[in-house]
């Protein structure tokens, strides 16, 4: 840190992203990417003339992308806002909606950037404590006054909330935002977007970065009341006009129009994930119900930090979070059946190996 920090963020905690490792091959199952490549329609938007356009701005206003996914969804464009991946979005709707007496409340496990956010602008934030099951309870936050930001499906547990359970929530803090983050809502949950015909208040946000295969486009996109997206309007000409850049626009038009590609292997990933649990649930393994492409796990024959330090030395990178309450969980994003029968087998020895020690 240099002495010209300003003294406001001395004390901030960054956001720790998953590793991305340049050197060594892993199998990497830690970011929740997807491990199907983009559709072909991709590739061409992003090698054709849009490169040679480089030179000019792209469009601020996003006008072809909006009217895509508008289109998708049943909206009007007005409804839609586009940015520099959905987290750019988390970003502006707390410097927005929260502050200056509204504080912000989230489940206590969940994604972690949140809080991050929170401290990023003094937010006063209440973290709600899960369930046993780590099932969100949505009674818990009816009528609470405050802004509410909910990932459904929950990362990194991936556990869902019903729409009509959103729906109660919703209605019931007609005065603050409710922030509904679905950024894997397309691997078997069900979206909430609809809700913004009827409320002014909701707030739904999605992502390229995993069911479309575009983690490194950086695209994410929020659907809501057209007053809600033109205050997100008015941050980003405020910030960076230009936050979504051409080729990525290009690229994220092209995936609406093979929109059919990636919820097939969104369908993909699911059996495969449906899989992965049950042969780890054969294992001993507690494997918590997911709809996400994810699944959160732990065993009692083996320690948390142990399981991810051993498959780390046999090539296969996984999430572990150093925290409270999750210590002994490792959260497995799903790749391709090859890559989870990889896991698998070498999971497989690894128990051997624990169980062995411990003779
Ligand atoms: N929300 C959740 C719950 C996530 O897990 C992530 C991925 N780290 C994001 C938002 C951000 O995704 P992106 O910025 O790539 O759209």
């Amino acid at each position: 840190m240099s002495r010209f920090l300003n003294e406001r963020y001395r004390k901030l905690q960054a956001y720790t992203p998953g590793e991305q490792p340049q050197g060594r091959k892993y199998i990497k199952l830690n970011t929740n990417e997807s491990p199907y490549p983009p559709g072909p329609g991709v590739l061409a938007a992003v090698n054709s003339s849009e490169a040679a356009d480089l030179r000019l701005y792209s469009d601020p206003e996003s006008r072809a992308l909006k009217e895509k996914l508008a289109g998708l969804y049943g909206m009007k464009p007005e409804n839609i806002y586009v940015s520099n991946g959905s987290d750019d979005i988390l970003n502006f709707a707390f410097m927005a909606f929260a502050g200056d007496g509204t504080k912000v409340m989230f489940p206590e496990i969940s994604y972690g950037f949140y809080e991050v956010f929170a401290d990023l602008y003094g937010i006063d934030c209440e973290k709600v404590p899960l369930r046993e099951d780590f099932s969100i309870d949505p009674d818990d936050y009816v009528c609470q006054n405050k802004m509410i930001v909910i990932a459904n499906p929950n990362a990194p547990t991936g556990k869902t909330l019903e729409v009509c359970e959103i729906e109660k929530i919703v209605s019931t803090n007609p005065d603050h935002i409710v922030l509904i983050d679905e950024a894997y809502v397309d691997f078997g949950a069900e979206s909430c977007a609809e809700l913004v015909h009827k409320y002014e208040n909701l707030l739904v946000v999605q992502t390229f970065s995993k069911s479309r295969s575009m983690a490194g486009a950086r695209l994410g996109f929020a659907i809501a009341d057209a007053a809600l997206i033109s205050d997100l309007e008015k941050i980003k000409f405020s910030t960076n006009p230009y936050n979504v850049n051409r080729l990525t626009a290009a690229a994220g038009i092209a995936a609406i129009e093979e929109n059919d590609y990636y919820m097939e292997n969104c369908r993909k990933i699911a059996a495969t994930r449906q899989r992965t649990a049950e042969a780890l649930t054969e294992m001993g393994f507690d494997v918590i119900p997911s709809r996400a492409n994810f699944i959160f796990v732990r065993s009692e024959k083996i320690d948390g930090g142990e399981y991810y330090r051993r498959l780390r030395e046999r090539g296969i990178l996984v999430r572990h979070f150093d925290r409270e309450k999750i210590s002994q969980y490792n959260r497995i994003t799903i790749g391709t059946d090859q890559e989870m029968d990889q896991l698998l087998k070498v999971t497989k020895e690894i128990i051997g190996e624990a169980e062995n020690e411990k003779e």
